[in-house]
């Protein structure tokens, strides 16, 4: 049940997982610029895929896929637009 990420979706700014720790990468302790991997179709808890800005790739307990989900789900709700962007958006973050 591991299908690759969407979409890697920049956070928008420091966040803190459901546990109420902050969202770090484990090799370098980056917590702004965070890259997190979305799946619209994915609402289980499993861990998020996460990438900070040096590379780093990790999969994140406290951010489970379903909010990475909605958070996507929000934006195009806030901005239907974007549903033109998201082949692009893929090449851009996707990996
Ligand atoms: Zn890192």
């Amino acid at each position: 049940m591991s299908t690759p990420p969407a979409l890697r979706w920049p956070l928008p700014k420091p966040s803190f997982g459901v546990t109420g720790q902050p969202v770090a990468c484990p090799e370098c302790d980056a917590r702004e610029r965070l890259l997190i991997g979305l799946d619209l179709d994915d609402h289980s808890e499993d861990p998020s895929h996460m990438a900070c800005p040096d590379g780093h790739r990790w999969l994140e307990p406290g951010m489970p896929r379903r909010i990475g989900a909605q958070l996507l789900a929000d934006t195009l709700d806030a901005d239907p637009s974007l549903y033109g962007w998201l082949d692009e958006l893929r090449d851009v973050h996707g990996g």
